[in-house]
């Protein structure tokens, strides 16, 4: 587990659902569909505030 979250943390693999993304940039990152869920529920979390 600890060498799996190391690759994620490096953004070898989506953080959202780990998916692999290629070459790590170093930093985490998500794919695109993760990317537009996390997008959608912060949208959605938006709206309810106002
Ligand atoms: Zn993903």
């Amino acid at each position: 587990m600890g060498e799996y979250a190391e690759m994620t943390l490096d953004g070898e693999f989506c953080e959202g659902c780990g998916v692999y993304m290629g070459d790590g940039n170093g930093y985490p990152q998500r794919c695109a569909d993760c990317h537009d869920e996390i997008t959608t529920a912060e949208l959605e979390k938006e709206f309810e505030q106002k």
